[in-house]
Formats: structure tokens, C-alpha cells, sequence
């Protein structure tokens, strides 16, 4: 039988968040139940409620970086099992039979793939998918994520966006001990990159518009600190760059940052879904410079980064909230004063 549970959404572009009661499927033989403990605040929740991207539906439960405890498997559900610590991410479902799919990059499925909220939910007609600020979830087994049991649960829940999403192409790109990394914005993505390019052996660049972020970037793993914004500074480091991953979350000019790439280097786009400032065509041409993007990361490549998060004990440095709170940390979200990613305590909604 569907369930009624409690949740926290938008109506419109325009309104607060809200309690609101959403339905979740019963347990089919594959899902797994789960109890919502922990769910990180990501800014593609913002961009989603606030019709950014113009593809919204309201309304709009967001939350993909899910942390609970099963509550319930299916029948056929063989890899998880009741009480265990589990994690959702952006992915909820896709066809698992193109060739993105069987490579394991879900989230480039060529039949479309189903995020966590705001995409149309395969298992109940016309229903939208809803997130995670909400007291439990019903998921495929394919679509869940064991998380190790040595670190804090609630530092983990941003691991499954903003963990993925930087690890991935830093891991696709094989950034390596040595490589001069840079890495823009130090928000939820940027200190994960930070993390990660550090925990890698690379040599790391925060680059920031935020001059009294410089303490924290280094305490977080950088070895050196780019205000952005300093024009001589950046000329400085021009053509050094093995690789830069840009999680800026608006379009922006990019020409000073394709500036900084060495020869034959890239920069990697995850932030800005969105139009982009012209750039000049010689930046790339002159040297040969590359600019890719990178969507999330597969349900193999999450859990390769969570076992390597458990082995080397990463985490996120996290500032709890309880769902009440929500409008005024989407307003810290958007004003870049974030320390450095938002975790709803869930116990705060059920209560
Ligand atoms: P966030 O916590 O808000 O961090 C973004 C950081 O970018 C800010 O803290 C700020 O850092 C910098 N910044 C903000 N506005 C800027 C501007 N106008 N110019 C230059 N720098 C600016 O956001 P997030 O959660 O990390 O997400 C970043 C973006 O990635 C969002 O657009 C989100 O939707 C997107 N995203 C993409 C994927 C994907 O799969 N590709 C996955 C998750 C999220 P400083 O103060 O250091 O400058
Ligand atoms: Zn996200």
C-alpha cells in the first residue's frame, strides 16, 4: 500500500518551502524502504525549486544526498538488508539496457534517467519523483548506496552530490600526485574537490572570489590560495594548470580560468547549467586547451567513492539545520556563506 509521509517542498518559483504530505510507493520486490535520517542542501535543490533551469514541476520536494537506515527490502532485494546505513544520490532510475547504462554511467542514459526529484516517476503514474526532505523513501536496490560505517553518518550526506561530482572527473580526467589542480568556488562541490584533488597527491589551487575563505581552503587541503578577482595574481599562474574543475553556479566569462590551463589541459564544468559568457575561440586554439562538463557520477563510480571516503576517512564539513530552517539556508546557499555544505537533521521534521 502506499504511504503518506511528511515532507518539505515548494508550490512555485516564487513560494518558501513548506511542510507538505507526499505519497511514497509500497516496497516492490527490488526497493529498499528507507528512514531518512540526514539530507544535505545542495544548490541544484535551489536552482530546482526557483525554476533556474526552467524544467521545474511543482511541487518541487528537493534533496539528493540521502542519508537512512533500511526499514524494509523487497523479496528479491539481495545486497541490503534491514537496519543497515544507506545512501541515495541525484539517480533514482534509468533503463539499464543502452550502452550508458552498461558501462555504468547511469547518469548519461540515453533513454533518460530518473533524478531523485523534479523527473517523471516510473513507478507511479503521473507522479513526480520527490527528494529527500521528507521522512522516508522507496528506491530500487540498483539505486542504493552502502555507506561505510566508520564515518559520520551525517557528514556523509553530501557525499552522494557533491562528493560524486567531483570525484568523478577528477578520477575521469586521472588527476595524479603532482598535478597542479585548481579547483573554483569554494562552496558544497568546491571543498569536496578540494578534498579529494589533495587525498589524490595533487598540488591544490583553491581559486575563489572570496578572500576570507583563504584560512579555511588551506585548512580544508589546499596548498595555495587565487582570489579571482586579483587580475595580476591570476596572470601569475597563467598556462600552469594540469586541470581545473569549475563548480561556479552561474554563467560566468571563463577566459581568465582557460588562461591559467597548460597545454593540451582541461577544465571541467559542473557548476553553470546554464548559458555561459562568450569566451575567445584563440584561448582554446593556443594550446590546444580543452573545455569538457561532467554530469554526477554512475551508482559504480558512488560507491567506488564511499569506500574510498570509508578507507581514508572523508568527509564533509557540514553545518546542521533543522527543516524549519530551510528558507534562511537557501539565502546563505545563494549569498556564498555556506561552511561548506547545509545537512537537515531529519529527527526535526518527524518531531
Ligand atoms: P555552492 O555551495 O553555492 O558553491 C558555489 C561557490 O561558487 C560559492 O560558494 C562561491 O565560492 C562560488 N561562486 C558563487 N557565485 C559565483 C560567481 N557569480 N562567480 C564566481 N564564483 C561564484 O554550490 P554547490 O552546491 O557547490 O553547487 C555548485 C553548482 O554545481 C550549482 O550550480 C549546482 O547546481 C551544480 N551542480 C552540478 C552537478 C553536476 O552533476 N554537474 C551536481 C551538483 C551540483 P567562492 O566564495 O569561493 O567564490
Ligand atoms: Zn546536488
Amino acid at each position: 500500500m502506499n504511504t503518506n509521509v511528511k515532507a518539505y517542498g515548494a508550490k512555485s518559483a516564487t513560494a518558501d518551502l513548506e511542510p507538505m504530505s507526499i505519497e511514497r510507493r509500497e516496497t516492490k520486490p527490488s526497493d529498499v524502504k528507507i528512514e531518512i535520517t540526514y539530507c544535505g542542501v545542495c544548490h541544484s535543490d535551489i536552482h530546482t525549486v526557483r525554476n533556474d533551469w526552467q524544467n521545474s514541476v511543482y511541487p518541487v520536494i528537493p534533496g539528493h544526498e540521502i542519508i537512512g537506515k533500511v526499514l524494509e527490502v523487497g523479496e528479491n532485494v539481495t545486497k541490503f538488508k534491514k537496519d543497515q546505513l544507506v545512501g541515495v544520490g541525484c539517480l533514482v532510475d534509468s533503463c539499464q539496457t543502452c550502452s550508458s547504462c552498461d558501462e555504468g554511467l547511469e547518469q548519461y542514459c540515453e533513454n533518460g534517467w530518473t533524478g531523485t526529484y523534479n523527473s517523471k516517476d516510473n513507478h507511479m503514474q503521473d507522479k513526480q519523483t520527490y527528494g529527500g526532505y521528507s521522512t522516508s523513501i522507496v528506491v530500487d536496490e540498483k539505486f542504493v548506496l552502502s555507506i561505510p560505517e566508520n564515518i559520520d553518518e551525517k557528514a556523509a550526506a553530501p557525499l552522494l552530490c557533491a562528493g560524486i561530482t567531483t570525484w568523478s572527473p577528477l578520477s575521469q580526467w586521472k588527476v595524479k600526485k603532482g598535478d597542479k589542480v585548481g579547483v573554483v568556488g569554494l562552496g558544497g562541490l568546491g571543498h569536496m574537490g578540494v578534498k579529494f584533488a589533495n587525498a589524490l597527491g595533487a598540488h591544490v589551487v583553491m581559486i575563489t572570489t572570496s578572500p576570507d575563505k583563504a584560512s579555511d581552503a588551506t585548512s580544508l587541503g589546499a596548498h595555495e590560495v587565487l582570489i579571482s578577482k586579483n587580475e595580476e595574481d591570476m596572470q601569475k599562474h597563467n598556462n600552469s594548470f594540469d586541470f581545473i574543475l569549475n563548480t561556479i553556479p552561474v554563467g560566468h566569462d571563463m577566459n581568465p580560468y582557460i588562461a591559467l590551463l597548460k597545454r593540451d589541459a582541461t577544465m571541467v564544468l559542473v557548476g553553470a547549467v546554464e548559458p555561459l559568457k562568450p569566451f575567445h575561440g584563440g584561448g582554446i586554439i593556443m594550446g590546444r586547451k580543452r573545455i569538457s562538463g561532467s554530469l554526477i557520477g554512475g551508482i559504480k563510480e558512488t560507491q567506488e567513492m564511499l569506500d574510498f571516503c570509508g578507507k581514508h576517512n572523508i568527509v564533509s564539513d557540514i553545518e546542521m539545520i533543522d527543516m524549519k530552517d530551510i528558507n534562511k539556508a537557501y539565502k546563505r546557499v545563494i549569498d556564498a556563506d555556506v561552511k561548506y555544505r547545509f545537512v537537515i537533521d531529519m529527527k526535526s521534521l518527524k518531531n
